[in-house]
């Protein structure tokens, strides 16, 4: 493991702190929360803006229109759009974090031309149609069923929890094609196509106030089988390459954002309060910013470590899981904390004028989800446990 830039690397992030300097400034103020088609354009546009400049799937092949860098090149490129205050990735998410680098991974070479450059262009959405009701963390107990009918699947059941369903073109989705032997051996991958007849989007509103996602209904919806990534009754193989992207990589952008909402929260303490004393002033305080600053220095390197393995695994790590649990409970620990210093500007949350206030309470309510999303931390904590460290499986 060699954590250090080489030149070929300085001179990328040299590149591209250019190229952010011009077109970060040229991009307008982002729509509403809730304005789901304003949503879509702006970051599709974004994602254009990048394709033109070179900029589109750092870390994908470059026959499929990517750049062919590295995973550490990835990083520099993320971490310099968050400092430029670039636009984040938006709706394009399960496109461009996993379902494309799967489809890249075990998709047909037609399956590669067809859907890969389209993310990349930004010319097409993509959701995650994994969980149902009765399968979220025992997602192998998963109960859509597709029955073959010639070259077509026939697919009927629901989906939950489908983030940016309702603006996606295309969907990863794991339904059951057999119900013989154990229950991961009979799921299947398979693309679908979100205009197909029989599907039934239903916005479910969040805490945060916005329909970030969906339940999804599928009633004899048909499925061309060109359509499945990986074997048939082998979906569970292809969804593990999918999560390890989810856990390994997706989140990175959010951890460069958690070092921010952490300088916020100490500018927001050194404003003195009415008594012209600041709560910066408090050692207590000053000690749990720092402890929270070093575990964020420490799972930047956990991050580095990971992108190091899968630059030569190609694919991330086991570490991901590592880096999920250990960072989705930290970031909430970062919010509690704001929530104490923010004190009666809580009041100010949302249309009061106040977006220092605004911006630290949405990001306490959305880090509520983040031990839930992506896998739960106690189902992180079974998979390090019986994976990393050896443990006895859980017995079911
Ligand atoms: C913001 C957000 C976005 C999401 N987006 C998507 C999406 O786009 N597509 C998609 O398919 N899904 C999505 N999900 C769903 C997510 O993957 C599931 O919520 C998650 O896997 C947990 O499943 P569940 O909600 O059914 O909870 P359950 O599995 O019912 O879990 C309930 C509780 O029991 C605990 N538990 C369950 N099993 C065990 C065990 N074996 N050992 C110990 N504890 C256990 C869990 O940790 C949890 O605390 C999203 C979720 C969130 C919060």
């Amino acid at each position: 493991m060699d954590l250090r830039f080489s030149p070929a690397e300085e001179a990328f992030r040299r590149e591209l702190v250019a190229w952010l300097s011009v077109e970060v400034p040229k991009v307008g103020p982002p729509p509403d929360k809730d304005d789901w088609d304003g949503r879509r354009k702006f970051d599709l546009a974004w994602q254009r803006r990048l394709f033109d400049g070179g900029f589109a799937g750092i870390d994908w092949p470059k026959d499929v229109g990517g750049r062919g860098a590295s995973p550490v090149e990835q990083m520099i490129y993320l971490s310099e759009s968050e400092k430029a205050h670039a636009p984040y990735v938006g709706v394009n998410f399960v496109g461009l974090l996993h379902a494309g680098p799967t489809i890249a991974t075990l998709g047909t070479t037609e399956q590669k031309n067809r859907y890969l450059p389209e993310i990349l262009m930004g010319n097409e959405v993509w959701c995650q149609g994994f969980s149902e009701p009765s399968a979220g963390s025992d997602l192998a107990a998963l109960e859509t069923k597709a029955i073959r009918d010639g070259d077509e699947y026939v697919v009927s059941g629901q989906k939950i929890w489908t983030s940016h369903a309702q603006v996606a073109d295309l969907c990863e989705l794991l339904v059951r094609t057999s119900k013989e032997g154990p229950k991961h051996k009979g799921i299947t991958w398979l693309i679908m196509d979100m205009r197909s007849p029989g599907i039934e989007v239903r916005p479910l509103k969040t805490i945060g106030g916005s329909t970030e996602f969906s339940e999804v209904f599928l009633n004899e919806v048909r499925i061309p089988i060109e359509n499945r990534v990986g074997k048939e009754n082998e979906g569970w193989k292809v969804a593990m390459v999918t999560f390890s992207f989810e856990r390994g990589t997706a989140f990175l952008s959010d951890l460069i954002r958690s070092r921010e909402l952490l300088k916020s929260l100490v500018q927001l303490s050194s404003i003195p309060g009415k008594s012209g004393k600041a709560k910066w002033e408090s050692d207590a305080l000053r000690q749990q910013v720092g402890l929270l600053s070093g575990e964020l220095d420490g799972l930047w390197s956990l991050t580095r470590r990971n992108i190091s393995q899968a630059s030569k695994d190609g694919v991330p790590g086991i570490g991901g899981s590592v880096f999920k649990l250990y960072y989705s409970e930290l970031r909430q620990r970062i919010s509690d904390l704001a929530i104490k210093v923010l004190g009666q500007r809580l009041m100010s949350y949302d249309g009061f004028g106040d977006p220092v206030a605004t911006e630290h309470v949405e990001a306490y309510i959305y880090s509520i989800s983040m031990t839930i999303a992506a896998g739960t931390s106690q189902v992180q904590r079974n998979i390090i446990a019986e994976r990393i460290l050896g443990l006895p499986k859980e017995s079911l």
